[in-house]
């Protein structure tokens, strides 16, 4: 998107901390400028505080060491007052949501304050320690419904800002044949938790991606969820997820105006836990 022409707050962009993202912070900020972004939400993967020694060397690229989070967390503080007045920063995390582990959450986040959390559902523990993407032996429709199951649980969790990539499962996990209506009152009673629980929900630049590519017989599952999200009154965070500078804001050219056009008219930003609203351009 060339630079002046108004765009939304860019809040899934990862850094190198995490183990598998490429460039280095500021030319993520570079980028974000140069797309005319008006804010940036780093929110690098904190996806290993709940494994054990052993599983941390093991799943070295799930995320950043909490080790490493004081480092992150007070580089992001002076790229900010770097640009300070060229661009917003905020400093958040995408932190796996593991069902259990939610008390070993707790004190890290009390040690390491941030402005948001996204929740995400990359792997399934109760369907093997591995990414969703490798549940390719069974029948898709329960990895679905547990999927569902736990993005509702980090929703009514309590810790979390905005669910991320709700996408996520149907981007990696084939469509269930035949259940596409079971599919989308899913994504509409994930969205209706979330408006409850006063948790917005992540529009990934992917999941509308991945829509304009593959076609689903019972109906676009992108469209459902911005459906979901309009009846409801759902908040939205706006994501690229970008691993890589280049992709910061990516596709916010398609991606807003197929918002405006459902009928979204805001989106949610945050500084400090407290949520703001902005209109969508
Ligand atoms: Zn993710
Ligand atoms: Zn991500």
């Amino acid at each position: 998107m060339p630079a002046g022409k108004p765009t939304v707050a860019d809040y899934h962009v990862h850094t190198p901390y995490c183990g598998h993202a490429q460039g280095k912070i500021v030319e993520y900020v570079d980028a974000a400028i140069a797309a005319g972004i008006p804010e940036i939400g780093f929110s690098d993967h904190l996806g290993r505080y709940y494994l054990t020694k052993s599983q941390k060397r093991r799943y070295w690229d799930w995320g950043m060491n909490e080790r490493n989070l004081g480092r992150y967390l007070s580089e992001l503080s002076d790229v900010s007052e770097t640009y300070d007045g060229r661009i917003g920063l905020r400093a958040g995390l995408e932190v796996d949501f593991i069902e259990g582990a939610e008390d070993l959450l707790t004190p890290i986040m009390e040690l390491y304050p941030v402005d948001y959390l996204l929740a995400s559902i990359h792997c399934i523990p109760s369907l093997g320690w591995k990414h969703i993407a490798h549940y390719t032996k069974r029948d898709s429709w329960p990895v679905y419904e547990e999927y569902f199951r736990l993005a509702r649980a980090a929703i009514e969790s309590g810790l979390f800002d905005s669910l991320a990539h709700m996408d996520f499962i149907w981007r990696y996990v084939k469509w269930p044949a035949g259940k596409g209506e079971e599919v989308f009152k899913l994504i509409d009673r994930t969205v209706e938790g979330a408006a409850r629980a006063d948790v917005a929900v992540e529009i990934n630049s992917n999941g509308y991606l991945w829509s304009q590519l593959y076609k689903v017989d019972e109906g676009d599952p992108f469209d459902a969820l911005v459906r979901s999200v309009v009846e409801h009154g759902a908040h939205i965070t706006i994501g690229s997820d970008a691993h890589k500078p280049e992709f910061v804001g990516k596709a916010f050219d398609s991606v807003v105006p197929a918002l405006k056009d459902r009928g979204v008219a805001k989106y949610s930003v945050f500084a400090e836990r407290k949520r703001r609203e902005k209109a969508i351009p």
